[in-house]
């Protein structure tokens, strides 16, 4: 520390009216390097101060015109940081120590040359500390006023700046009557890049397509991170939509050429939506601009990824539409204007009902009743599909208890609910139909749930939530079976305990001089057996649907040939409903329908 001390230097200014005083010190400073000035009152002394901005000043405590001690509180107000060295007699001494706060040390006279340099040096590197550490603030807060406006990641200019930029292109398209294109760029699958090499490869990767794309932009562009593995890129004064897509074109090529990372090459693609202006931007704002870009990036998406799609007014008709079905499928959850409809399982061979598969419906208001193509999609992505299903189990197994004590259930009847991947993600839904199986006193056989395979691509999480429901005694059924994945090593591991052949094969079944459907139906009520499965033939339309299945095994059926989704009551009085439903039964059946309209 010491040496670091002996080695500052500077220029000091010494006060005094003692010409003899104020030399010898003036030398003794010479003899370490240190570069003194004189001066004998105060007009010299603030003179001097000007003049060679001294790093440190030494004031006697008595000069003829004022005091030290103000003298001190002149120089400081014009430079806090100098550094003021009090020189007094004994007699001073005291009234010295009371101004100490306002001085930086002070030395009594006669002064030892050897303190006096101690104590100037250390004052010197004090300033020199306070400088330095003044600068490093600075330069903090230039960092943090950088990290503001910039991604720390790619160095891309961040969302703030975007939006300040998207202002000013508006402006300009504005001033110019021309038109800005924003292309949204979103890397297609980056998640699963992520996820296979880790955040590291992950970020490398962003740092090279935001290097791409800020090479392939033109001067007055900006391109920006938009957030994850999205960007913004906005480009003022674009001739027509056809040059916007000219240059998403271009983006597009360059994100797809290979990119080595720790010596694996990895193979982008990406998504881009393009929204331009009208001229002259009239009625747009940064935010319709980005609402748009990213809608039409949806679209591409959609549309099978790594490629580029220009946003039109129908996209927006079909993202309010969306909006809506939204918002008006979540008041239905409270307003009672979900509904379940039954649909009766069948005994193929004697016709009886053995079952139900209950179906929602959503009686929305003013555009009467929707079926789950028109709700489902969304109640699946907006994760509405949980209060809805929560909705359906509960009364589901409500109104099956009511039939049940109304003895209108046989022994073996199940109720089938259809369970979407979201809710088998939950890892607390098994617990869930516990609590309403005993809240309803439901014996669990009675119930069963269809899943279709969809649901098992994530197969860790949903095999836990359907081995519980195993345990409890649900059933499960896999749903249209042969149409999705089919991924057989499914039927090993998972516990199901039926299969539904989907209805495509079931139609083949009676058309003319088509014998692959039929055998793939008889080959999959053959799987179903062998893995002791049971086996339900859906969508089953005619008689001679229903009599193909029987012939080849196939115990149990649903379709439109049997009864049509109906309500309870339909349900009931369908014919064959409960084996030797008397007369005297009937009075049960409109108690326990009572409440359903
Ligand atoms: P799914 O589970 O495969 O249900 C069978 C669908 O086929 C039903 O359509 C039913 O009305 C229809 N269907 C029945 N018999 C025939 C027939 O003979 N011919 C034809 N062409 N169709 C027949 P729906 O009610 O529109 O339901 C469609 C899908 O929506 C269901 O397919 C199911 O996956 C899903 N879904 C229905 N209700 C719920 C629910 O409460 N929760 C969940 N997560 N999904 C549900
Ligand atoms: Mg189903
Ligand atoms: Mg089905």
């Amino acid at each position: 520390m010491t040496d670091q001390w002996a080695g500052e230097t500077g220029t000091v200014l010494v006060v005094d009216d003692d010409e003899t005083v104020r030399q010898s010190l003036i030398d003794v400073l010479a003899t370490a390097g240190i570069k003194g000035f004189g001066a004998g009152r105060r007009a010299e002394a603030l003179a001097a101060q000007v003049q060679y901005e001294p790093s440190a000043v030494v004031v006697d405590y008595r000069l003829p015109d004022c005091s030290g001690i103000d003298l001190a509180k002149e120089l400081k107000e014009r430079d806090a940081d100098v550094p003021v060295l009090l020189l007094t007699g004994y007699a001073s001494l005291d009234t010295a120590v009371a101004a100490v706060g306002q001085l930086d040390a002070y030395l009594i006279k006669p002064v030892a040359p050897a303190a006096f340099l101690q104590t100037v040096r250390n004052a010197l590197f004090r300033r020199a500390l306070i400088i330095e550490n003044r600068s490093l603030v600075e330069r903090l807060q230039r960092l943090n006023a950088y990290q503001a406006l910039y991604d720390p990641l790619t160095g891309l200019p961040n969302r703030a700046l975007l939006d300040d930029r998207l202002t000013q292109a508006l402006a300009g398209s504005r001033r110019t009557g021309s038109c800005l294109a924003v292309l949204f760029v979103d890397l297609d699958r980056f998640k699963v890049v992520n996820d296979l090499f880790g955040h590291h490869v992950g970020d490398q990767l962003l740092r090279e397509m935001a290097d791409r794309l800020s090479a392939a932009r033109r001067r007055s562009d900006t391109v920006a991170r938009f957030g994850g593995d999205e960007f913004v890129v906005v480009c003022p004064d674009v001739g027509t939509s056809g040059s916007a897509c000219r240059i998403a074109e271009h983006l597009l090529a360059e994100l797809a050429r290979p990119a080595a990372v720790d010596g694996v090459e990895h193979r982008l693609t990406a998504s881009i939506g393009i929204t331009i202006t009208s001229p002259g931007a009239q009625s747009s704002s940064p935010e319709l601009l980005l609402r748009n870009a990213d809608t039409a990036m949806y679209r591409a998406k959609e549309a099978g990824r790594a490629d580029w799609e220009l946003f039109d007014e129908a996209m927006r008709d079909r993202v309010v539409e969306r909006f809506e079905v939204e918002r008006g499928l979540r008041a239905s959850i409270e307003s009672g204007d979900l509904a379940l409809a039954y649909q009766p399982f069948v005994d193929l061979k004697s016709g009886r009902v053995v079952g139900a598969e209950a179906l929602m419906r959503w009686h929305r208001d003013g555009h009467g009743t929707i079926l789950p193509v028109g709700f489902l999609p969304v109640a699946e992505e907006s994760g509405l599909i949980a209060p809805m299903g929560r909705w359906a189990f509960d009364r589901a197994l409500s109104e099956l208890s009511a039939w049940e004590r109304a003895g209108l259930v046989s022994e073996d009847f199940r109720l089938w609910l259809n369970v979407s991947p979201h809710q088998l993600a939950d890892p607390s839904f098994g617990d869930e139909v516990d609590g309403l199986l005993r809240r309803y006193d439901v014996p669990s056989r009675m119930v069963g749930v269809e899943i279709v395979e969809d649901a098992l691509r994530d197969v860790g999480a949903t095999t836990k939530v359907l081995r519980q429901l195993r345990e409890m005694g649900v059933s499960i059924n896999l749903d249209d079976f042969g149409a999705g994945y089919s991924n057989l090593s499914w039927l090993q591991e998972l516990p199901i305990t039926g299969l539904k052949i989907d209805r495509r094969f079931v139609s083949s079944l009676d058309v003319a001089g088509d014998t692959r459907g039929p055998a793939i139906v008889q080959g999959l009520i053959s799987l179903g057996h062998a893995l002791g499965l049971s086996v339900v033939g859906e969508g089953i339309e005619t008689a001679a649907q229903a009599e193909v299945l029987l012939s080849m095994g196939c115990e149990l059926g649903q379709g439109y040939h049997f009864a049509y989704p109906g309500t309870a009551r339909q349900l009931w009085s369908a014919p064959g409903a409960v084996e030797g439903r008397g007369e005297e039964d009937g009075s049960a059946v409109e108690a326990a329908l009572a409440g359903e309209s």
